[in-house]
């Protein structure tokens, strides 16, 4: 995955478009470029995965999240092995799942997500859930281990509530903390603590696990701009400071929908009420 060829089936001009696009709509985090929509492969698997990751990278996705535990790591490196598209240009996360935080699972774990994804390192290596602060201590330090070794070029967790998001901060220097967040769901203490230090937050289930699309307020403010519901949704979360967002879409057509969000701005009233929580 090296050298600069075009991405198979796309001119030379649309892989150039595609690139200053994805410029255009990326997040500096810790003076790491992040782009503001990732693909998320969550209940994508085999030849299934591949089909869907090599269609998000043609209409212009670089940023992939897995995990172990999706038990797709195998087809995305295999796509990843395939592609021109150079390794500079993606920003892939994978994440270690709990029942791999002991010292002896931990660094097998990591290193056959890695050899899975046909990767040296990734940009960002996740623990996946928390468990007891005892284990979770203990697999942060893992988790630096990792970092060290150059496994990753950024650590960080996933699920993490306020109190295990700054233990952690304190054993290690923590990029992300990935969780649960879309309109509605609204986690006013933990985003501001998070941008105030300027950690990535990525949105998981972003579309509220497909469930946007029937959104009456998410469909109401759509109508003025010409945008979806699942649209305005993902725009709620990417016009937040070092807010990312992962929505997994297997087809095309939601693929570019998705990423079709960067040309219109929710005011100041429409961002407040749709982070009003419990509806
Ligand atoms: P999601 O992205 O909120 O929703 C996915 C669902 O929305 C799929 O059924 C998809 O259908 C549908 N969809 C996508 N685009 C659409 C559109 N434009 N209009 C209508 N429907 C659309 O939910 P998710 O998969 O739970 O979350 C996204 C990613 O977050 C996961 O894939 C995974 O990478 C990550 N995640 C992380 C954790 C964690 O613990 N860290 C937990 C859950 C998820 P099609 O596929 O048919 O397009």
């Amino acid at each position: 995955m090296s050298g600069s060829g075009n991405f198979p089936l796309i001119s030379a001009s649309r892989y150039l478009y595609l690139k200053i696009r994805m410029l255009s709509q990326t997040k500096i985090i810790q003076n790491t470029p992040v782009p503001a929509l990732g693909f998320g492969t969550w209940d994508l698997r085999g030849s299934d995965c591949e089909k869907a990751l090599e269609s998000a990278l043609d209409a212009g996705y670089r940023h992939i999240d897995t995990a172990e535990m999706y038990a797709n790591e195998d087809a995305i490196g295999n796509v990843l092995r395939r592609t021109s598209i150079p390794r500079n240009e993606f920003f892939i996360t994978t994440k270690v799942w709990p029942v791999h935080y002991d010292e002896n699972d931990f660094f097998k774990a990591v290193e056959q997500s890695l050899k899975s994804l046909n990767l040296a390192q990734v940009d960002l290596l996740l623990l996946h859930w928390p468990k007891d602060e005892k284990t979770n201590i203990q697999a942060t330090e893992y988790l630096l281990e990792c970092f060290n070794k150059g496994y990753a070029k950024h650590i960080g967790v996933s699920n993490f509530d306020m109190v295990q998001l700054k233990q952690a901060q304190k054993q290690a220097p923590i990029f992300c903390n990935q969780v649960k967040y879309h309109p509605h769901l609204s986690r006013p203490g933990l985003v501001t603590y998070m941008q105030d230090k300027d950690l990535l937050i990525t949105s998981y289930s972003p579309l509220k696990e497909g469930i946007a699309k029937n959104d009456k307020d998410l469909a109401e403010i759509g109508k003025k701009y010409g945008k979806t519901a699942s649209q305005v949704a993902l725009r709620w979360l990417v016009q937040q400071e070092n807010v990312t967002a992962i929505p997994k879409a297997a087809s095309r057509k939601h693929q570019a929908e998705n990423l079709d969000i960067f040309d219109f701005e929710l005011d100041e009233a429409e961002m407040k009420s749709l982070a009003n929580d419990g509806q």
